[in-house]
């Protein structure tokens, strides 16, 4: 069962992935993602499902159109490929909570429905962080269309499962499920916060931080866009995993920019994207959270 499901969350993902590449092209245009076949782009020619197949087709065509034989852009593959393997990670996340396998066995309740409605809203976010992520790295701008709505969504989300938690404390699985933290067993080292106090500092640590650089800099390190980003991942992350996410994109940002000036790429005056190198950091505490710190502990105990 859990390998089935951890297969399925993989095809999800990709096409999943699948449609953030057709949201990333087409939103400039104004076309629907939602409406009409997808074409090529270069000759027009409607794309037949086994044109679609996401991840697959790229490698049946050779990664060129079948028809004018120009070449499919990798983003293609590599978002669709990427978009699952973070779906299957969130899976498996989830799953490694030992309230998970109770989701699925045992009596209804609706516990159990706010709770695997959360990983559902896990894909979402994850697939906003993507979409962001591309989109950025192409033109070097937030996706305001699909930042905002999962900024409501994600703040009334969260505030809606800590009052039904708070109101009803005989809901024990969910109120496991607030307590459980990425960070693992080693979260205490961090002090105990209450659900609203972590999601306000979760809010105020990410959200200000980069706010205040980008006000500091005059948005020449990091935009607006970057900052109300970091918003976002202040609300679903929380305190302390904002904390440890934060420091990890500026530790991502760095390497990258310094390898980008060695190749000579960028220069230290040029413009980085930010918003992957946030995305892929508050993905990483998301995931692997515990394993980083129990390995950075026992490093520092050796
Ligand atoms: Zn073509």
């Amino acid at each position: 069962m859990g390998a089935f499901l951890f297969a399925v969350s993989f095809i999800f993902g990709t096409i999943i992935g699948s449609f953030i590449n057709v949201l990333v092209d087409r939103i400039d245009t104004k076309e629907s993602p939602f409406r009409g076949r997808s074409f090529c782009p270069y000759c027009h020619k409607t794309l037949a499902w086994w044109e679609m197949v996401p991840v697959l087709s790229y490698f049946f065509l050779k990664g060129r159109c079948s028809l004018c034989k120009k070449k499919i852009p990798r983003q293609y593959p590599v978002v669709e490929f990427v978009s699952g393997l973070i779906f299957a990670l969130l899976f498996w996340r989830f799953s490694n909570f030992d309230f998970f396998n109770l989701i699925f066995s045992g009596v209804f309740s609706w516990e159990k429905v706010l709770i695997f409605f959360d990983l559902i809203l896990w894909f979402y976010w994850a697939s906003v962080l993507i979409a962001i992520s591309v989109y950025d790295f192409k033109k070097y701008l937030i996706l305001n269309q699909v930042l905002l709505p999962a900024i409501v969504i994600s703040f009334f989300w969260k505030i809606f499962l800590g009052i039904v938690a708070k109101f009803n404390p005989s809901f024990f699985l969910l109120n496991s499920f607030l307590r459980t933290n990425f960070l693992g067993d080693k979260n205490y080292l961090f002090g105990n916060y209450s659900f609203f106090i972590s999601l306000a500092l979760g809010i105020i640590s990410f959200g200000g931080t980069i706010s205040l650089i980008s006000w500091l800099t005059k948005e020449k390190a990091m935009g607006w866009g970057d900052a109300l980003l970091a918003f976002f991942l202040g609300i679903i992350l929380g305190w302390p995993n904002s904390l440890l996410a934060l420091i990890f994109s500026f530790l991502i940002g760095g390497v990258v920019s310094f390898f980008a000036i060695i190749a000579r790429k960028k220069t230290m005056k040029s413009y980085l994207p930010f918003a992957p190198f946030l995305s892929i950091a508050s993905l990483t505490i998301v995931l692997f959270g515990d394993i980083i710190i129990k390995g950075y502990l026992s490093i520092l105990l050796i």
